[in-house]
Order: structure tokens, then C-alpha cells, then sequence
């Protein structure tokens, strides 16, 4: 059984995160979040998962920022067999220095110039919906547009969730109580046509840890009401003709034909390095 065990060999690899989900909820792993980004110590940039992630039980010292340096050890899951995840051995964590933009945006670039626009959303979503989980599961692409965002209610937000978040909330004995998590009270929904020249168009939501806390902390007030201010940062902001914005997108392990939007680079226009050339 070579091969199984192969598949199962811890590895200790480098990776700068770059995408945090909001938490969520599930029966098998508890509360969970999506962790994405850039693994570096291989001859070529890619893209990389972790899964699952219980962020909320991280030790404070542990709890990396996005755009930092982190260095752990991981593995082949069993169950999620998409290409990209990566089972983490979360007591490996060690975090580096975060790629912050005080000197501009060029080291961050240096991580995804390569990655950027490499697949469009309709070759990937097609591609997986045929072959399922073996196929690409995490792009960043570059919308040709953004025509708009739809901030709505979420569904999720409401008494039954919430008991099941106290559930998964409840301390045990290795744990100090920690915040029930709460759903995030807004959905942030992107509709964007990809590049693939055919393009239909997408409607995509955004599931950045940001969008709830967002939506969690900010209050009606002089900028407008809380949907309002999330129609201005994330889309008015992070879209506009200034920036130059780019998605990570990810799709759902059990239904791989599903995108979502995981989260979004937005550096100014023509900060890319090759650009500044022409
Ligand atoms: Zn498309």
C-alpha cells in the first residue's frame, strides 16, 4: 500500500495565507473556516488550502493575519480530495513576517502574478462540474467586469442557527470559553462576467471573513446604513476604476461545480510589475 502511504506523509510546507472565510458550521468538523493562499517553497507559486481550520481555537500567538508568512505541517486529507487542500497539523504553525503595502504592492504581486488570470471562472466551473473533486478547485481571476453587488439579509442569520452555534461553541475541557459565533447578518453577492470571451456572467457570494465582522460590527449612522457601508467597501471601493481587482475563487468540496468568491485582491491600477514596463 505504497501508495496510500505516500498520500498520507506529513510534508512541512511555506505558504503566505491570503483568503479567510467566515467561519462556518458543520456536523463533521465543528466550526471551521476556509484558510487559503500562496505556497512558496515549491519551484512554482500555487495556490493552496487548508481544511479544516477551527481559527477560533488557535492560540492568540497562532492566529495568523492574511498577507502573513506561515510555515506548518500538512497532509493529504482522506475525504476532501481536491487538488489543492491540504490537512494541517495545526500545532506546527509557525508565523513569519506579514507582506504588508508600505512599500507598495510589488511583493505581494511577486506572489500571484503568476497565478492571476491563469483560469477563467467558466473554464474551471465547467471543468469541475464534469469531473468533480480531481479538478481545479481555487483560481484567482480577473472579472472583464464587475456590473455590481447585491447586499441582502442573510438567511442563516437567525434563532435556529444561533443554537447551533452555541452548540459548537460550548468549551470543553481543553478549551477557555470562547464567543458564540454568530452568522454573519449580510450576504455580499458579486455579479461579474470572467474573461472567457463567452461569458454569461456569474453571481457569486463573497465569503470573506470581513464580510461578517463587518456586518457584525458596524452600525447605521452618518455613511448610511450597514448595508449601504458594505455596497461602499466592497464594491465601490474594492471594484473601482482605480483598482485593479482580481477574485480568489473556491468551490464547495461536496459540490464542486459551485463557486463562490473567497476573497479579493484589490491593488491600485497598473501596480502589477510587468506594467509598469509599458
Ligand atoms: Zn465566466
Amino acid at each position: 500500500m505504497r501508495s496510500e502511504g505516500n498520500l498520507s506523509a506529513w510534508q512541512t510546507i511555506e505558504m503566505v495565507v491570503t483568503v479567510k472565510a467566515y467561519p462556518a458550521i458543520s456536523n463533521k468538523y465543528g466550526e471551521s473556516v476556509c484558510v487559503a493562499g500562496v505556497r512558496t517553497d515549491g519551484a512554482a507559486m500555487e495556490l493552496v488550502r487548508l481544511f479544516p481550520v477551527g481559527f477560533r481555537d488557535l492560540a492568540p500567538g497562532a492566529q495568523f493575519k492574511k498577507y502573513q508568512r506561515v510555515k506548518l505541517r500538512v497532509k493529504k486529507g482522506i475525504t476532501d480530495r481536491r487538488p489543492e487542500t491540504w490537512h494541517p497539523d495545526l500545532g506546527s504553525l509557525e508565523l513569519g513576517p506579514i507582506i504588508d503595502t508600505a512599500k507598495g504592492w510589488r511583493e505581494r504581486w511577486n506572489l500571484v502574478s503568476d497565478l492571476a488570470g491563469q483560469y477563467t471562472t467558466c473554464e474551471i466551473r465547467e471543468r469541475a462540474a464534469k469531473i468533480g473533486q480531481n479538478s481545479t478547485s481555487l483560481a484567482l481571476i480577473k472579472p472583464a467586469d464587475v456590473s455590481g453587488v447585491t447586499v441582502t439579509p442573510n438567511p442563516d442569520f437567525d434563532p435556529a442557527t444561533a443554537a447551533a452555534a452555541e452548540a459548537a461553541a460550548m468549551p470543553d475541557l481543553f478549551q477557555n470559553e470562547k464567543q458564540v459565533l454568530r452568522a454573519a447578518p449580510f450576504r455580499v453577492q458579486y455579479d461579474y462576467r470572467c474573461e472567457f470571451r463567452a461569458c454569461n456572467g456569474h453571481s457569486q457570494s463573497l465569503i470573506d471573513w470581513e464580510v461578517g465582522v463587518a456586518g457584525l460590527r458596524w452600525r447605521d449612522g452618518k455613511a448610511g446604513t450597514v448595508r449601504e457601508q458594505l455596497k461602499i467597501k466592497f464594491y465601490d471601493e474594492m471594484c473601482s476604476s482605480e483598482r485593479d481587482v482580481h477574485f480568489f475563487i473556491g468551490n464547495q468540496h461536496q459540490n464542486p461545480g459551485s463557486f463562490m468568491v473567497i476573497g479579493v485582491f484589490w491593488p491600485p491600477r497598473n501596480s502589477r510589475p510587468e506594467s509598469v514596463l509599458f
